[in-house]
């Protein structure tokens, strides 16, 4: 997986991308991360690449010119590194609030892909005439506004990087987490056995497989019916499971 990364602001994309999980599915080439700043594609000699909005307003829009030449050149560092062009046009995920809101099942999709390019934008946004031109995929991380596009994009590469073969140490976890199947993960316990007169449940320290597995699946459920009924509604369970937990 390419990640391509159009930002104002690329030492917070490298910074963050950099540590933990992500950081060592870069250095074992696993992904790879390429961060342009669209300001160097300014037009001016000042650097400048927003402006006032046409018709007024409050804040200032980013340029289409500078935003299309770093699309360009993104484009053109793809087409070198494929050794010529593929003729498959790469997706290019601008990150709005006005997008189609960001989900599990959005992830595992993107993840097929070998590049995608993030477009982020600042003050009040990109002008309407580039995002035409080259914006593939609106999506929003969620109905709030945030400052800027470049959490969105950490957001959605985290979860992206985490669905990618050999990214994780245990590529199970990806399969038992939350909203796999529709159903939030089981409650997890680690050592002591006893913390604060609580304990870890018995039956994870019975070494019973099959006991743990159902325990696991009974809590699953459990959970998502207290925490996020809407999920359960589309979650596969069996008549014996749905009749089970409307007792609960
Ligand atoms: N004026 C825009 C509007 O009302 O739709 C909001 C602009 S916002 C202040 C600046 C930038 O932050 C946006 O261009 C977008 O890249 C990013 N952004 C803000 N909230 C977001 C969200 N919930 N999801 C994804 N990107 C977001």
């Amino acid at each position: 997986m390419n990640f391509h990364v159009m930002t104002l602001f690329p030492e917070m994309i490298r910074q963050a991308m950099g540590e933990s999980i992500t950081g060592r599915a870069i250095r074992e080439g696993y992904i790879s991360l390429d961060v342009v700043n669209i300001r160097d594609f300014a037009e001016n000699k000042h650097n400048r690449v927003d402006d006032y909005p046409y018709g007024g307003g409050a804040g200032m829009v980013m340029q289409a010119g500078p935003v299309y030449s770093c699309y360009q050149s993104v484009c053109e560092g793809i087409r070198k590194e494929q050794g010529g062009d593929s003729g498959r046009k790469v997706r290019v995920i601008y990150l709005t609030p006005q997008g189609k809101v960001f989900h599990q099942g959005m992830a595992q999709e993107l993840a097929q892909e070998e590049e995608l390019v993030f477009l982020c934008g600042h003050y009040e946004g990109i002008d309407e005439r580039v995002l035409e031109k080259i914006v593939t995929d609106p999506v929003s991380i969620g109905d709030y506004v945030l400052t800027g596009g470049e959490l969105p994009a950490l957001v959605m590469m985290d979860a992206i990087s985490r669905l990618v073969p050999g990214v994780l140490n245990n590529d199970l976890s990806a399969e038992t987490e939350s909203f796999s199947g529709s159903l939030l993960e089981y409650p997890q316990y680690t050592r002591p056995e006893e913390w604060m007169g609580e304990k870890v449940p018995p039956v994870l320290l019975s070494g019973h497989h099959k006991n743990i597995a159902a325990w696991y699946r009974e809590q699953s459920i459990l959970r998502t019916a207290r925490l996020r009924p809407d999920l359960l509604e589309k979650a596969e369970l069996t008549p014996e499971e749905r009749e089970w937990v409307k007792g609960q």
